[in-house]
């Protein structure tokens, strides 16, 4: 009996895709499982030039497999994801392979591979990002586990991959949970970029009055330049289109309250743990939590704006310094993406290469866009750079740039557009950049009423003031260091 080199377990419509795009490439004989058989059965009629081997068990699945067995599952997150890795794990041998190609959170990866490696098994989490479109035509793969995993591993995938510029957008992240940790960031990354653009396409409409197919061809336009992206080509597409039923634009009839899946909200609050500020990419889950509070909106009866009209002069102007406040906000978002990474490679110990992980963004996912080659290159110049703000193409890049950012947080709050992603990512910016700040204010705080002791500029060690009246006594506190 032929047996198949790579399975996929769970065919909705990513294992679907995963399991046609993996038969479509040369060398490849897909074995495929899905719990009810339907899906099985359909996938294998519409597809029959996939030349799959379907399985109705797990049992016969597994016996389907050639040695060492390797696995993709691709069913939905947690528990569908721990009930088929147990089924798995059970019958796999020492040196076989279980790849989760699904979203999990890396904490659970980092669990489940901690399980599984025990039995001799090898445990892949690798992050698949591009939806869809992506599995079947080539995503971008965030892979972790071991190296030895890898060896086997990375050839399949680097077949099914997309590529860009001639390299497969697939690399070894680093060991157990490094693949789903990146994937997350990747679409904490992803969540701040469309609110910037959002937040863009709001002042150019707001402010300066211009229709969704006027903003559609301003977005056109810069993705010509520094800016081009797959999402900044799907908004003007989106801004495109016109409502069949209303003959409106379709964004003027689709209601404004923004979903998620969680991904988000997981970065935020990784990084709130790892003390790492990501407060683009916060700003941006906020802003669809605001956009989804129904009720509360509803309720808003008549909250004064006392806004002013912002005065344009120079329109083209205008459209330049909106583009270049994006540029550099967009700049700030992915530079905290990776401050992210690198504090969470600290903290589980991986050796992440922030370049390769750039490069692997270039194609198949939604975040896929020329920056990613600058970015890539700053690294290469410099592999421990302390934020991608500091590069010298960057830093350039928002020198040029910071004055328009300005005048565009201050006009849109002037005028009363919401600009949250802009404006604290111009607050990030600012906090960056100074040479001191109010947090000495807020240790003298914490030290006021909570005997928190403060260090100074001066002086080695730790100290506590006796606050009381008008005289004030310093002390120096038993040493914490
Ligand atoms: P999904 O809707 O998340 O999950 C449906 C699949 O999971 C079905 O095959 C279902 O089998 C299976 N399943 C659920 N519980 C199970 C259990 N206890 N035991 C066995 N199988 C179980 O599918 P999807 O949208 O194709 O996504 C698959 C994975 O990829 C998810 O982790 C998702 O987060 C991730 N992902 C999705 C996208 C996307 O664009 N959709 C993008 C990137 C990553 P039955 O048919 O028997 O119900």
């Amino acid at each position: 009996m032929t047996q198949a080199n790579i399975g996929v377990v769970g065919l909705a419509v990513m294992g679907s895709n995963l399991a046609r795009n993996l038969a479509s490439r040369e060398g490849n004989t897909v074995a495929i499982y899905n719990r009810s058989v339907e899906r099985t059965n359909l996938l294998m009629s519409e597809h029959p030039e996939a030349g799959f081997i379907a399985s109705e068990t797990i049992d016969e699945f597994v016996a389907s497999l050639a040695k060492p067995r390797t696995a993709i599952i691709m069913v939905q997150a947690g528990k569908g994801t721990d009930a088929v890795i147990s089924q798995l794990a059970e019958r796999f041998e020492p040196g076989d392979i279980i790849v989760d190609g699904g979203n999990a959170l890396f904490t659970d990866t980092i669990r489940r591979e901690k399980d599984v490696s025990a039995k001799g098994i090898n445990f892949v989490g690798a992050g698949i990002s591009g939806g869809e479109e992506g599995a079947l035509k080539g995503p971008s793969i965030m892979p972790g586990g071991s190296a030895e995993a890898y060896k086997t591993l990375g050839p399949i995938l680097a077949s099914i991959a997309a590529i860009a510029e001639g390299e497969p957008c697939v690399t070894h992240i680093g060991t157990d949970g490094a693949g789903h940790f990146i994937k997350m960031i990747h679409n904490g990354i992803e969540y701040a970029d469309m609110q910037l653009i959002a937040e863009a396409y709001d002042i150019l409409r707001q402010a300066g009055g211009y229709s969704p197919a006027e903003v559609a061809a301003i977005f056109e336009e810069w993705n010509k330049g520094d800016l081009e992206s797959f999402l900044i080509e799907i908004t003007a597409e989106v801004l495109k289109q016109v409502d069949a039923k209303t003959g409106k634009p379709l964004v003027d009839v689709i209601l404004d309250q923004a979903g998620s899946k969680g991904t988000g909200v997981w970065t935020v609050q990784t990084a709130l743990n790892l003390g790492t500020p990501v407060s683009g990419i916060a700003e941006a889950v906020f802003a669809r939590s605001l956009s989804s509070q129904a009720s509360q909106r509803a309720a808003v009866d008549g909250l004064p704006a006392d806004a002013t009209t912002w005065n344009i002069t120079d329109r083209a102007a205008f459209v330049e310094d909106v583009r270049r406040a994006l540029y550099a906000s967009k700049l700030v978002a992915y530079s905290q993406g990776f401050d992210a990474i690198r504090a969470g490679a600290k903290e589980y110990n991986w050796q992440i290469d922030l370049g390769a992980v750039s490069k692997i963004w270039r194609g198949g996912c939604i975040i896929r866009a020329q920056f990613l080659n600058r970015i890539a290159d700053a690294y290469k110049t410099n592999a421990n750079l302390e934020s991608l703000i500091f590069d010298p193409y960057f830093k350039q890049a928002v020198a040029n740039s910071v004055a328009s950012w300005r005048t565009v947080v201050a006009n849109a709050s002037l005028s009363g557009v919401p600009v949250p992603a802009f404006a604290s990512s111009l607050s990030y910016y600012d906090g960056l950049r100074s040479p001191r700040l109010p947090a000495a204010l807020v240790q003298g705080q914490r030290d006021f009423f909570g005997a928190h002791t403060y260090k100074r500029i001066d002086l080695e060690g730790t100290f506590h003031t006796l606050w009381s009246g008008d005289r004030t006594e310093v002390e120096q506190a038993p040493s914490t260091h």
